[in-house]
């Protein structure tokens, strides 16, 4: 069975990071796998080619293909552009329409990074955690969110929280069926004490784990404990489920504990299809386009590759491939091979495509 990917590699260093992972996607075909690419163009070198963020047509192949996988977007060339079309509008285009909800962060620290890090090594060395973020309602599209002029030289803003059983329902389903391939616990953080949509989400929750999960452990935290935890002992964690705004919050705290921007792998997950029960899936790097070092070759491509991995697992099913590619990932690192952004002393500084070859040499 052919497996068709989506490669929208956008702006800045997204299409170096990408040819990193053009790279294994061809070492695999040749050992035998299908995946059948095509790429197309996001962001602002969309808006150049023909003044979109992402056209129709490109849109239409994504909600197609088995899984996308999105570079970056962005730049200091597009900072004018009008609002509806800046790079970014592609990105949340993709979101509405392919209905991803579930956002998935891994916070993971290589062992071989954990001495460089600032942090104190006991508290980050082989930690292996996932943030789950709501990722369609919340704060972020509640209406009414206005500002109003009071006419007494005040203003009010309002920004409302809406959340509907359904919706917790379905990014809760896909927490326990995470932690279920993980170390089978999951923690739901909400502000129920303070909240209604936290005694809802409280509720929703509690009551999918009691119908279909009761064999994943649960646990409960108000968010603001939960991320005092988060830095104080993070390895108490496996899959954290939030909502949209917790979830933007403590996938930053949780990404600063393992050190560079470079590193993070993120997948977006939506519905399972009626008929096919594969979820749509778009992955990414958690990284930007990183205007300051784009055309260098300097970029770190390991959060690309990651994301690579991530979408192995998660749209293929193909684990022991996952596994092998972030082992292969661990080991080039265990080997002292750093781009710029992980450089530490004693280690051997290399570029994009020697990180990204040896990465695939070990694969
Ligand atoms: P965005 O708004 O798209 O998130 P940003 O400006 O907030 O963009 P990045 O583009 O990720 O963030 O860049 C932040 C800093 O991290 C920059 O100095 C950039 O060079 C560095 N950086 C980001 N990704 C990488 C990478 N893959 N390799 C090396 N350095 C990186
Ligand atoms: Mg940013």
């Amino acid at each position: 069975m052919t497996h068709k990917l989506l490669l929208l590699a956008g702006d800045g260093i997204g299409p170096e990071a990408m040819a990193e992972v053009k790279k294994l996607i061809a070492v695999m075909n040749e050992m035998g796998h299908a995946f059948e690419t095509e790429d197309a163009l996001v962001g602002g070198c969309a808006y150049d080619a023909h003044g979109a963020a992402i056209a129709e047509v490109d849109v239409a192949k994504a909600m197609a293909a088995d899984a996308v996988l999105f570079g970056a977007v962005g730049g200091p060339k597009w900072d004018g552009v009008p609002y509806d079309v800046r790079p970014e509008a592609g990105l949340l285009r993709l979101r509405k329409d392919m209905d991803l909800f579930a956002n998935l962060r891994p916070a993971i620290c290589y062992p071989a990074l954990a001495s460089s890090s600032s942090l104190k090594q006991e508290v980050i060395e082989g930690l292996d955690i996932l943030i789950l973020r709501e990722l369609t309602g919340g704060v972020y599209f509640g209406e009414p969110k206005t500002i109003t002029d009071l006419g007494n030289g005040q203003k009010r803003a309002v920004d409302t929280q809406v959340y509907d059983t359904y919706e917790i329902e379905r990014i809760s389903g896909v927490a326990f069926e995470l932690a279920r391939t993980r170390k089978n616990h999951v923690t739901s953080m909400e502000k129920r004490n303070v909240m209604k949509s936290g005694v809802l989400w409280n509720e929703v929750v509690t009551a999918t784990h009691k119908a279909k999960y009761s064999d994943v452990k649960l646990d409960h935290m108000l968010a603001d404990a939960g991320g005092m935890q988060l830095v104080r002992w993070p390895k108490q964690f496996d899959v954290i489920v939030c909502d949209n705004l917790f979830g933007d919050m403590l996938s930053d705290v949780a990404a600063m504990l393992t050190g560079s921007l470079g590193m993070l792998p993120s997948a977006s997950l939506g519905a399972p299809d009626e008929k096919t029960g594969k979820r749509k899936a778009l992955y990414e790097p958690v990284h930007g386009s990183a205007p300051d070092i784009a055309g260098k070759g300097i970029a770190n491509p390991i959060a690309m590759i990651a994301s690579f991995a991530m979408c192995l697992r998660y749209s293929f099913d193909m684990v022991a491939e996952a596994d092998r590619l972030e082992a292969a990932i661990a080991s080039v690192l265990a080997d002292g091979l750093r781009t710029k952004d992980i450089l530490s002393d004693g280690m051997r500084e290399v570029g994009t495509a020697e990180m990204g070859d040896a990465i695939i040499a070990k694969f």
